[in-house]
């Protein structure tokens, strides 16, 4: 059953899928190659997917004649075995990571056009992007000459990696990855890279990725900044940033003047559980270019919780709910994109590899392997049956492993359409 989803879910979404890894720029020897980049590729994805934990058990795990023949037809050649974990790594050391930026591109770009992900914009116009930080590789030695350094007087403590994520987010708990920088030194120790320089860099290639699409960032504080705010104009993107007293003294200043000024830009909502107050501030002018500011107070039971943010919507009371809303999603971002990475099967933080390239090349299977278990999870095919049949989705997924490994899923790729709906409810 889950196997029978599995093909499901990769034809209705995606049926190009293997031909987008087969077309990757193979780097290794024509002449000797015996596997097809689409069967590696895949492998990598299903350590992932499956929450197989490390290499090895590529070969533990995978290396079963049902297995063979399941892999068998999501590739375009035919393979006598299963590959090796090592020629899996063989590959991905030399792969450009820029192949597989590509594929995720096709990925995301056919879940827009197949308009999977529209009723999810915001103001059923903008796709809402979160973008943050987070911790990727540590180690104890110097790693590479890009590993950052975390020094305490003078000493530095230990090497690490740190990358980027844009993910496109939705209120029913999707967390599709868009786009990845990766934080590193590119002038050896001299001067540390930081996640604003980082979201620079992210910000070119996604607006040369995605150039029509109608984007609006969900951004934390460090985002709240003069170039920020100028690229967005620029690449005429929204975002909703939250919005601290530190983070532009004199701008916040200026808000907490005329709120005082404009009393009746507010809104209450209240039931017997929870009351909500919505106030907003317009036109704050920072060189030139304007936005808007949000202030939602929140009481529930005895819990008061205060939001601000900026935002170069044109807010009003027909739209503040809304973009509230937006604003809030953010977390998404930590929740259902890094601590599910990190804790949940995926190993987010575990080297599998300390080769420079390969790891950046894993983390880009890891979130291609993320799509298709999100998909999986919110699709029609499955979510009624996780907790009922499954009880977890960590179960739903030792599950696939079982069936993809003991049973042949004979599933034909090309005739019948599916309709895979996805889920609005978390
Ligand atoms: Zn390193």
């Amino acid at each position: 059953m889950t196997g029978d989803a599995f093909f499901k879910t990769v034809s209705h979404f995606f049926p190009k899928l293997t031909k987008w890894l087969q077309s990757v720029d193979d780097p290794r020897n024509k002449n000797k190659i015996i596997y097809e980049p689409s069967h590696l590729l895949w492998l990598g994805i299903f350590l992932f997917l499956l929450r197989l934990g490390s290499k090895r058990k590529i070969k533990y795990k995978l290396a079963t004649e049902d297995f063979l023949k399941n892999l068998n037809q999501l590739c375009t050649g035919y393979s006598e075995n299963v590959a090796h974990h090592d020629t899996v790594e063989y590959l991905l050391q030399r792969l450009e990571p820029e192949e597989l930026y590509g594929v995720r591109q096709k990925m995301v770009n056919r879940l827009i056009r197949m308009k999977a992900l529209e009723k999810y914009r915001l103001l059923e116009e903008y796709y809402m992007i979160a973008v943050d930080g987070t911790g990727h590789l540590m180690f104890k030695e110097r790693h590479c000459p890009h590993c950052l350094t975390k020094k305490k007087d003078g000493k530095i403590l230990y090497y690490y990696h740190n990358v980027l994520e844009a993910k496109l987010v939705t209120g029913t708990g999707l967390a599709l990855s868009v786009e990845t920088e990766f934080i590193q030194n590119s002038d050896g120790e001299t001067k540390q890279d930081c996640e604003l320089n980082a979201f620079y860099r992210m910000a070119k290639r996604l607006k040369r990725r995605f150039p029509q699409l109608k984007i609006c960032l969900l951004l934390d504080s460090l985002y709240a900044a003069g170039p920020v705010i100028d690229i967005s104009e620029e690449y005429g993107w929204k975002y909703i940033t939250v919005f601290k007293r530190g983070s532009m003294p004199e701008r916040y200043e200026e808000f907490c003047q005329l709120k005082k000024l404009c009393p009746e830009n507010e809104i209450e909502l209240a039931n017997d559980k929870a009351s909500q107050k919505y106030s907003w501030v317009g036109d704050i002018d920072h060189k030139g270019n304007y936005f808007d500011v949000i202030e939602l107070n929140e009481a529930a039971l005895d819990k008061k919780t205060r939001f601000v943010w900026l935002t170069n919507f044109k807010v009003g009371k027909k739209n503040i709910i809304k973009i509230a809303k937006g604003g809030r999603l953010r977390w998404k971002i930590e929740n259902e994109g890094f601590n599910i990475q990190k804790n949940r099967g995926f190993n987010l933080e575990h080297p599998y590899s300390q080769d420079e390239i390969s790891m950046k090349n894993l983390y880009l299977l890891l979130q291609i392997a993320y799509i298709l278990s999100q998909l999986m999870e919110k699709g029609s095919l499955l979510k009624h049956k996780i907790q009922k049949v499954f009880g977890s989705v960590t179960m739903l997924f030792e599950q696939l492993l079982e069936d993809l490994r003991t049973k042949s899923v004979g599933v034909n790729f090309s005739n019948k359409p599916i309709q895979i709906r996805l889920s609005s409810f978390p």
